[in-house]
C-alpha cells in the first residue's frame, strides 16, 4: 500500500521540517511498512533521509515538479542539480494542477518523463479527466485517459500511476467508489505498476477507497498537510495491508 502526501503551496521549510520529523518518528516507532511519500514545495526541499536518523526507508520525500535539465537557463525553475544535492530521486509529473492551471501541455509532460526516466527517477505519474468527459461516460474516460498516457513507457519499473479526476481534486468532491472501482479495472487491463487514487481523499472515505481490488494507495492534497490527519490514513491503509 502507498500512501502519499502532496502539499502543494503550503507549508514553509520549518513546517515541513518539523511535519517530517513527527512523521518520521511515527513511522519508526511503529515499524510502518506502508510506503510513505511527502511532496512538500521546492523551497522545504532537504536530505531528509540522510540527516534524520529516525526516518525509516519507507518514507521519500519528492519533488512536486522539476524542469528537464541538470541545470541552465530556465528562470524559476530546478533541475537535477538542485534535486541531486539533496538525494531527491522521486517526483510527480503531470499533475492536474500543472496541466490545467499552469498550461503544461502532454508534449511537455512526456518530455519531463522521459527525462526523469532517464535519470532513474521514482515517478508519480498523474492522470485524470476533467467533469465534462465524465459526464459522457467511462468510454469517455478511458480514451481521455489513454491520449495522457500515450508515449509514456508504462514498463518503466520506478513507475507509480495516480488516477486523480480533476473534478474531484480540492473540491471536497470524491469520485464514488464504484467510479473509482470501474476506472481502476479498466486501467489494471493494461497496467500492472501500482495504481492510486487521488482527489479529495479524507480519512472518513479512505477505507472504503483503500479496499478497491485494483486501487493500491492514494495521493492526497488536503487531508495531508496536519500530520495527525496524515497519520491517520497511514493507520487505514496498514489496518488494510494486515487483513
Ligand atoms: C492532489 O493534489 O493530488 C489531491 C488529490 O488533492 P486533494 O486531496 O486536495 O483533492
Amino acid at each position: 500500500m502507498i500512501v502519499a502526501a502532496n502539499f502543494k503551496t503550503n507549508h514553509t521549510r520549518e513546517s515541513t521540517k518539523k511535519y517530517i520529523e513527527w512523521l518520521g518518528n511515527y513511522l519508526t516507532k511503529n515499524r510502518v511498512k506502508t510506503r510513505t511519500f511527502v511532496f512538500p514545495p521546492a523551497t522545504a526541499l532537504d536530505d531528509y533521509e540522510r540527516k534524520n536518523a529516525e526516518i525509516d526507508v519507507h518514507l521519500k520525500v519528492g519533488a512536486q515538479n522539476a524542469y528537464p535539465v541538470a541545470n541552465g537557463s530556465f528562470t524559476g525553475e530546478i533541475g537535477v542539480d538542485q534535486l541531486d544535492e539533496f538525494a531527491i530521486d522521486t517526483i510527480l509529473i503531470g499533475h492536474s494542477e500543472r496541466r490545467h492551471i499552469l498550461g503544461e501541455t502532454q508534449e511537455q509532460i512526456l518530455k519531463k518523463f522521459n527525462f526523469y526516466k532517464e535519470q532513474n527517477f521514482e515517478i508519480i505519474y498523474c492522470i485524470g479527466e476533467p467533469l465534462e468527459i465524465r459526464e459522457q461516460g467511462i468510454d469517455a474516460v478511458m480514451e481521455y485517459l489513454q491520449t495522457q498516457l500515450n508515449g509514456i513507457d508504462t514498463e518503466y519499473e520506478e513507475l507509480i500511476i495516480a488516477y486523480e479526476p480533476v473534478w474531484a481534486i480540492g473540491t471536497g468532491v470524491s469520485a464514488t467508489n464504484p467510479q473509482i472501482d470501474e476506472t481502476h479495472n479498466k486501467l489494471r487491463e493494461t497496467l500492472k505498476m501500482p495504481l492510486l487514487y487521488g482527489g479529495s481523499v479524507k480519512p472518513q472515505s479512505a477505507e472504503d477507497i483503500l479496499q478497491i481490488q485494483n486501487c493500491d494507495g492514494v495521493l492526497v492534497g488536503t487531508a495531508s498537510w496536519q500530520v495527525e490527519q496524515f497519520i491517520q490514513l497511514i493507520e487505514i491503509a496498514r489496518k488494510i495491508e494486515k487483513n
